[in-house]
This record gives C-alpha cells, structure tokens and sequence, in this order.
C-alpha cells in the first residue's frame, strides 16, 4: 500500500501537536509538526492516538507558516520536521507548508512510514511535490521487533535516511549522539517530546558518561 491523499483541503491541515523549537526531531534546532491521522497500523506506534484522521484540529497553512516564521527569528530554528502521524496522508498542505519554509532558508525533514520507494511510485502529485521539498527523508514503518540502538531520532533498524539535498549528511556525528526527551508544562499540560526508549538522555536522566554510579 502506497501513500494515499486523505479530503483535506490544500491550505488546511489535520495537526496534533506543534512544538516552535526541539532538539529532539532531527538535526539542530527545529520547529516539529505532528499530522494527525495514519493510514499504517505499526504494532507498538509510540503515537496511537494520532492515528485516526478524524482526531486534532485544524489549522491553515498560513498560520503554521507564520508561527515557524516567528520561531525562526525567536528561536533560531534551522528548519521544520514533520511527523506524525503521516504526513505523506496529507501531501498537499504539507508540500505548501513545505515549500514556503523551504523559500526562507529552512531545511525540511519528513517521518514517513512509507518508504522512498513507495512515495516515489506514487500517483499523487501533491506526494511527489512533497518529497521535492524535502531535504530528509526517515522513511519505512516502524518495526518494534527490529529497534534501532546506534542512529539518533530513527526508531526501528529498518527505517533509513535519505538525504535527498545536500544539506545534510547521514555521516555526520549529530546521528550518534544519544537521543532526547523534551518535556514541556503548558497550560497545565504536560507535553512531551522525542525518545522515549531506556537510552535516551533528558531531564530525568544525564549521559552516560555524566552518571556517578556508572563511572569507573
Ligand atoms: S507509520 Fe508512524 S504513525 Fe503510522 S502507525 Fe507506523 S509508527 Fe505509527
């Protein structure tokens, strides 16, 4: 099954969560959009209840596209990833959104569950539009059989990395840092973002190297 364009209109998108600036989504600083709706049923989704397309709000491009514009001269943020979710479910508004950010300098990194091949194949041209703005590409399902215990941000051993620009290199050292778990209170809300496997480093727990019990 390829990705498959879901009735949203193009200006619009289904999101169900936007944090303006984290280290935990990929290279640097970036600003993070999470799609709601998934057509893939991953066993073991660390976000279950972003699958459903009905879930989440709604929000105009335009304003997404302003919030990352103020997020990067804020936060100084190097791009924008997108996640979810599937993001490929809703290539139109995420290839406009995209492509506006892309024009102001920003790098775009995309989580699909589909893989390069499979988003290549496909029929839409708003999917194929998307991946013609991105610069990094995490693609495939995730596979809780097969985790991932060496690549930064990727979760299952299957997924790979393409870098489609040459903005990036899948070599540099940024990948084989130990991953992160941001938490936020807002609202009232606690909110929560990144890696949350046993390895990852955050607020509740320092590296490695850092933990008195473990060194020598
Ligand atoms: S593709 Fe991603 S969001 Fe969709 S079910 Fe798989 S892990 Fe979850």
């Amino acid at each position: 099954m390829g990705p498959q364009r879901v009735s949203i209109e193009t200006t619009r998108l289904r999101l169900a969560q936007v944090v303006p600036c984290t280290e935990a989504e990929g290279p640097g600083r970036r600003f993070a959009i999470w799609f709601q709706g998934c057509p893939l049923r991953c066993p073991g989704c660390c976000n279950p209840e972003m699958l459903p397309f009905e879930g989440g709000w709604e929000a105009e491009v335009d304003a997404i596209a302003g919030q990352v514009e103020q997020a990067t001269t804020s936060l100084g943020i190097e791009g924008i990833t997108l996640l979810g979710g599937e993001p490929t479910a809703q290539a139109a508004g995420a290839s406009e959104l995209a492509r506006r950010v892309r024009a102001t300098g920003l790098s775009v990194m995309v989580f699909s569950g589909f893989t390069l091949e499979e988003i290549r194949a496909s029929a839409d041209p708003a999917t194929l539009d998307l991946l013609a703005q991105t610069d990094l590409l995490v693609d495939g399902p995730y596979l809780r059989e097969r985790p991932e215990s060496h690549r930064r941000w990727i979760g299952s051993s299957n997924q790979r990395v393409h870098a489609l620009t040459d903005r990036y290199r899948i070599d540099d050292t940024c990948w084989s840092r130990p991953n992160t778990l941001e938490l936020r209170l807002a609202g009232g809300e606690l909110r929560v973002n990144g890696f949350p496997a046993t390895s990852a480093v955050g607020i509740w727990r320092r590296p490695r190297e850092a933990r008195p019990a473990e060194s020598s």
